[in-house]
């Protein structure tokens, strides 16, 4: 079956990651039967310098018709004058996330064994480290009303934002994530504040009783102040972490920090149906575009994330992951993971040493 994909590259070193990211989807295509066509659009500060917004009705209405998103990274200090509402990341992310209803992230925090090194914790610790952080993404204290900030009858300004999540929100994200963790090893940590915040006496409850639809899963209900501990003292007893949007915010990023570098990881958001769009979790890191220094491979894990959660295709994303792992292997490095006794190489030396890597798993009839 043809997959129906729309790329996304934005700015900065947006359009240098995804040209990698293309050339091993290229390669799928050419040497491994995968079945996708691939069309383009404007997003971001390129569509606004284009044609005056951030997420054009076009790219809007392509992204609505399309299997899966791809996305680079948007933004940079050109458009950090404008208005918020036409600001990258505020104009063109966040609508797409709502607009097609991306309620769920997915954020792998993975250590490969080769970057151990480039970990802020001891190797040890994160040595074999394979975490999987499930984010409500739509709901919960960043949408919910009211908000904003007010003056108050004695004339000190107030600033406002609700906490609020429904069954139905809980439960969409409950389900995605015991789905995520019955691909894996069928541990599934539910983190949330239920004592002190009643919206998620609910969300505990509201996991609890999906739960009964997965009595395989082993469940575990943690604080997110003991899961932040956690998640620094011995971060391998996690498995699939499911939480809500701002918990799920900081988490990631705590985790993502445990694997080394930024260039490294991918992410998903998804709908009910599985559709989703795929992205990097580092920006558009203006400091070094145009110069041959970005790191392609969170983009190209991003593109396998695809494969495996919106496009059904497992075997095509063990090949790319497998293929990462090989470059790695090989002592291949951008210059954010470069440490000692590896080779520096470029974003598109990079992206070129995947697609041999995929070339050679033919060769040795490797099992992907
Ligand atoms: P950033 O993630 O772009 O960069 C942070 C640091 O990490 C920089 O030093 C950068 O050089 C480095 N880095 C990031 N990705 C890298 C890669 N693939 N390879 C090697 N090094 C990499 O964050 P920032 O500097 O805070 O933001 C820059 C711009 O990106 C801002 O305009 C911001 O709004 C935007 N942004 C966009 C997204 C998105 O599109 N999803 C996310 C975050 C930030």
């Amino acid at each position: 079956m043809s997959h129906n994909v729309l790329v996304l590259a934005g700015d900065g070193i947006g359009p240098e990651i995804m040209a990698e990211a293309e050339k091993v989807l290229a390669c799928l295509t050419r040497d491994h039967g995968l079945d996708i066509s691939m069309d383009h659009a404007l997003a971001g500060g390129a569509a606004y310098d284009d044609c005056g917004t951030p997420l054009p009705e076009e790219t809007l209405q392509k992204a609505l018709a399309c299997d899966a998103v791809l996305f680079g990274a948007v933004g940079g200090p050109k458009w950090d004058g404008l208005p918020r509402e036409l600001r990258p990341e505020r104009g063109a992310l966040l609508p797409l996330r709502s607009e097609l209803a991306l309620f769920a992230n997915l954020r792998p925090a993975l250590t490969y064994p080769q970057l151990v090194a480039a970990s802020s914790l001891k190797p040890e610790l994160v040595s074999g480290l394979d975490i999987m952080i499930v984010r409500e993404l739509t709901g919960g204290i960043y949408f919910a009303e009211p908000r904003g900030i007010n003056t108050a009858e004695s004339g000190e300004r107030v600033g406002i934002n609700t906490l609020r999540y429904t069954e139905t929100e809980i439960r969409r994200i409950a389900h995605t994530a015991f789905r995520v963790a019955m691909q894996r090893v069928k541990r599934l940590c539910s983190v949330d504040k239920e004592n002190v915040l009643e919206a998620t006496v609910l969300w505990r409850e509201v996991v609890m009783e999906t739960a009964a639809g997965y009595p395989e899963v082993e469940l575990q209900h943690l604080l997110v102040d003991n899961a932040a501990m956690q998640l620094v003292r011995r971060p391998k007893q996690f498995d699939v972490i499911v939480t809500t949007n701002m918990f799920g915010d900081i988490l990631s990023d705590l985790a993502s920090m445990l694997s080394g570098s930024i260039g490294m990881l991918p992410s998903a958001s998804l709908d009910e149906n599985g559709k989703g769009l795929y992205e990097p979790i580092h920006g558009s890191a203006p400091d070094i575009a145009g110069k041959g220094l970005a790191n392609p491979l969170a983009m190209i894990l991003s593109a396998a994330m695809m494969l495996r959660w919106s496009l059904g295709l497992p075997e095509q994303a063990d090949r790319v992951e497998n293929a990462v792992k090989s470059v790695l292997e090989q002592g291949l490095r951008t210059v954010d993971i470069h440490t000692q006794g590896t080779e520096k190489v470029s974003t598109s030396q990079m992206g070129d040493a995947v697609v041999r890597a995929l070339g050679e798993q033919t060769i040795n009839g490797m099992q992907a």
